[in-house]
């Protein structure tokens, strides 16, 4: 199977190095001239109780901590974005995230938003961005999500009861610092279930239709990084976490060049209905996905055992009828990931009961 012809783009410049984070001060006076000009922080909030030395450039500066406790909804981003818009004079020289991938999404979405009109939801789908969004600077602290390479941000769209991003390559981060330092103190369960989604995000490339070459040399360096990581004795050794912040930068270039699978739509469902968040979703659903992907679950259940960590079971047991209707109708409508995983044809195989006993099962 053919899809368009797409155009492929990296992170144009990267720092990967341990205390890689202390190059941001250059970094940020060799990119913004006008030393008036401000930087606008977004940082995990895990951070606003905890020393972080952040440069200060300028009077314009403004530093706001994003809420991690809800995955980012189009409603969040808009919120935020007429805080910003009343407390920013003018454009900031540069937007920076620091965190997990809630903190990467949100930033990359106000950037977008500070030079394309209108409201977040206007840009969920493929290639709506008109204009390049402020000089974007991404530095995850948690890796896994591969939402430093990706060219998408994901958002919930509660009224469209929908999760969906901006995929576009004005989504791209400019710049990236991976220093290894900052996933040190990220809980056990946490900084398996994010790692867990490289693995996942590539086990559903490599099984799918529209799956290529490039896009395979990456999805294979990334489990090969994440089956040395989570097969080891300690997962969150220091060489296992910069394997890890390898692997997940690979894995976004993967996924941007391909899709995911049915581990996505329907883990999408979990955090759209039950307000799951992503990654511990991602294990939840891949638990039970020994149908479409054997070997893989097989492997994933040692690193679980490897690793001593529990997931949550039953979580479906209370659902109502319609609440099993609205976890099929949210999974049902990713298409692309669908028809990557079984073609055209995906409603035939995936049909309204085969999901909902997939969800009875969690
Ligand atoms: P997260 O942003 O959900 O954070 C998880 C938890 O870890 C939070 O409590 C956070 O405060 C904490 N944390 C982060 N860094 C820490 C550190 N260094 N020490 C201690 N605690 C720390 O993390 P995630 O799993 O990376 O991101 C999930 C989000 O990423 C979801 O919103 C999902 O939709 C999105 N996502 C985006 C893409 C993409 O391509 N853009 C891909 C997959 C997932
Ligand atoms: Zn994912």
């Amino acid at each position: 199977m053919v899809l368009d012809m797409k155009i492929s783009k990296n992170i144009s410049t990267y720092t990967f190095q341990r205390g890689a984070f202390l190059s941001l001060v250059d970094l940020l006076s060799s990119k913004i001239q006008d030393s008036a000009e401000g930087v606008l922080f977004l940082v995990d909030d895990y951070f606003s109780t905890r020393p972080l030395d952040l440069p200060h450039r300028s009077s314009q500066d403004l530093v706001f901590f994003v809420p991690t406790d809800e995955e980012p909804t189009t409603e969040f981003i808009d919120t935020l974005m007429v805080r910003i818009r009343k407390e920013l004079k003018a454009h900031p020289g540069a937007v920076v995230g620091i965190g997990g991938g809630i903190t990467l999404d949100t930033a990359k979405a106000i950037s977008i938003l500070l030079t394309n009109a209108g409201k977040a939801e206007d840009y969920q789908g493929w290639d709506l961005v008109r204009v390049p969004g402020i000089y974007k600077i991404g530095i995850p602290t948690i890796s896994g999500t591969g939402a430093e390479s990706s060219r998408t941000c994901v958002l919930i769209n509660k009224a469209k009861n929908i999760k969906l991003g901006m995929n576009s390559h004005y989504s791209y981060f400019d710049h990236l610092i991976l220093d290894l330092e900052f996933s040190a103190t990220v809980p056990r369960q946490q900084f398996f279930y994010t790692g867990m989604d490289s693995y996942i995000h590539c086990v559903e490339s490599l099984k799918g239709r529209f799956r290529h070459a490039l896009a395979d040399a990456y999805s294979h360096q990334t489990l090969t990084l994440c089956r040395e990581v989570f097969s080891s004795g300690d997962m969150m050794a220091d060489g296992n976490r910069e394997l890890l912040m390898v692997a997940s930068y690979f894995g976004g270039i993967s996924i941007a060049n391909t899709f995911v699978g049915v581990v996505h739509p329907i883990s999408a469902g979990l955090s759209t209905v039950l307000g799951l968040h992503h990654c511990i979703a991602n294990c939840i659903v891949m638990n039970v996905m020994e149908e479409f992907y054997p070997q893989e679950v097989a492997e994933f259940h040692e690193f679980l055992k490897r690793q001593e960590i529990s997931l949550p079971l039953g979580i479906t047991r209370q659902l109502s009828v319609d609440q099993f209707e609205d976890l099929y109708q949210s999974a049902i409508i990713h298409e692309k990931p669908l028809m990557n995983a079984f073609g055209a044809d995906y409603k035939e195989i995936l049909t309204r009961e085969k999901v909902i006993s997939i969800y009875k099962r969690m």
